[in-house]
């Protein structure tokens, strides 16, 4: 598979061309400009029988992602790079009939973008070696980007990492995931919103002075965290056909903000994976259910949240979403339904769940779920009847990382996990920066150039 930017033609690149230059030269996205079908990997008995086999999903995912990454790697070395990204798994966690949570905060940071980040990592590093060079990854962050870039370039030999984030706008342990790291790692924090910071990592890109810099980004944008999102969904499918059986196509509900990971379910159904429709929950930062309704894309800033890694005002994935389904709005609506969720619903909802199935759900998750079963009580009434499919939450984040809001909200005391309580005591050696492209850049040479 090769891909091409989202604003045009272009030439077209590879997979690891398209890791290393992040943006396209035109300023837009890379995204697929071929087609690929991984079905017939989904649906072989065999693939289903090695679910229960114990196989890790390390190497379905490199069987899976082997025909995207052909140009680039050979089978095997696809899954050294599975292997070295995804030591933890999705695990798929029914709670109600047809009604299923896919836990994806497995990982070192405690949510989803473990997953991109780790397979980024394990490419970037991979190259850097072979070509003996470094990299400096800038990244911005609204809360959780951030930290598990952190974790996954943590300690790598070949790459500087900056993280940006706005100052007042995470929790205390997102927090702490950012700034406690050391070593390659170097947090920044902004005196902004996370717009300004995604802001200030576009315009660094483009600046003058940064030209002897080698620079490269590590966002949502970045291919090398979007391919590898399609492994879960895929994931949840082949292990739903398990106990739901081989026709089975989910319903999907996504908590979004930039739409990275929506976007990424979008890939996997179009190569083949089944999947009856895509909710895009989102908190009152809803430019895209409000696009879905109106047909009109209205970026604006983005207002806080309790699930504040949702809070984006102008989604960076919209981009490579609008390209996939042809910029026709109508065509979008047959796939994908947007269902904005409010605060008062999203903390009712980390309730519910707590009193009907026992289960502490993140505030983001909150946001899916209560998606998810929106959509699932229309359904039952226009058809009066209860036959109304499967339906997967993608749980984004762990709910130990979000202490103060579960406290508040459950008057209980959430078990934080100890890769996340051992930082509570590490000191915050954030450096302090205004949103200020010329002088982040003058910072940036200082510390890191030749
Ligand atoms: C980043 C994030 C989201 C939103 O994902 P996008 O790909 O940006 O839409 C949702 N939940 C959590 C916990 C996140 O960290």
């Amino acid at each position: 598979m090769k891909f091409r930017s989202t604003r045009g033609n272009g030439t077209e690149v590879t997979f690891l061309e398209a890791v290393l230059q992040g943006l396209a030269p035109d300023g837009g996205l890379f995204h697929p400009s071929s087609e690929v079908d991984l079905s017939s990997g989904l649906a072989k008995a065999g693939e289903l029988a090695k679910v229960g086999d114990g196989e890790p999903f390390s190497w379905r995912a490199a069987r899976w992602l082997a025909p995207v990454l052909r140009h680039d790697y050979t089978t095997d070395q696809v899954k050294g790079l599975c292997e070295r990204a995804f030591p933890f798994e999705p695990r798929l966690r029914t709670l109600d009939e047809g009604l299923h949570l896919l836990e994806l905060f497995h990982g070192p940071s405690c949510a989803f973008k473990d997953f991109g980040a780790g397979f980024l990592s394990a490419v970037m590093e991979e190259y850097l070696e072979r070509v003996a060079r470094r990299a400096l990854v800038l990244t911005a962050t609204s809360g959780d980007t951030g930290s598990a870039v952190a974790q996954a370039f943590a300690g790598r030999r070949r790459a500087d990492v900056v993280v940006l984030y706005p100052k007042g706008r995470v929790s205390r342990l997102q927090e702490q995931q950012l700034t406690t790291v050391g070593g390659n790692v170097t947090a920044v924090e902004v005196e902004g919103s996370f717009d300004d910071c995604q802001r200030l990592v576009k315009e660094s890109f483009a600046h003058r002075e940064a030209g002897n810099l080698p620079l490269t980004s590590a966002n949502s944008i970045n291919l090398g965290r979007l391919i590898p999102q399609v492994l879960y969904y895929m994931e949840a499918v082949t292990t739903l056909r398990v106990t739901a059986g081989q026709e089975c196509a989910p319903v999907f509900s996504v908590p979004s903000g930039n739409f990275g990971n929506l976007t990424a379910g979008v890939l996997a159904w179009r190569w083949g994976m089944p999947a009856q429709r895509f909710l895009a929950a989102t908190n009152r930062n809803d430019v895209v259910p409000k696009y879905l309704e109106t047909g009109r894309f209205n970026p604006r800033p983005s207002v806080q949240t309790l699930s504040n890694a949702m809070d984006v005002g102008n989604p960076s994935n919209f981009e490579r979403l609008a390209t996939l389904f042809g910029h026709d709005v109508e065509a979008m609506r047959k796939a994908i339904t947007g269902i904005p969720v409010s605060e008062e619903q999203t903390s009712a909802q980390i309730r519910s769940a707590w009193h009907r199935w026992g289960t502490v759900v993140c505030p983001h998750t909150a946001v899916g779920l209560c998606a998810a079963q929106r959509w699932r009580e229309e359904q039952r009434q226009r058809r009066g009847s209860s036959a109304d499919g499967e339906t997967v939450v993608l749980a984004t984040a762990h709910p130990g990382k979000f202490p103060e809001i579960i406290r508040e909200t459950l008057e209980l005391k959430v078990e934080i996990p100890e890769r996340l309580a051992r930082l509570l005591d590490l000191p915050n050696e954030a450096v302090l920066m205004e949103p200020d492209v010329d002088r982040f850049v003058a910072w940036l040479k200082e510390r890191y150039g030749a």
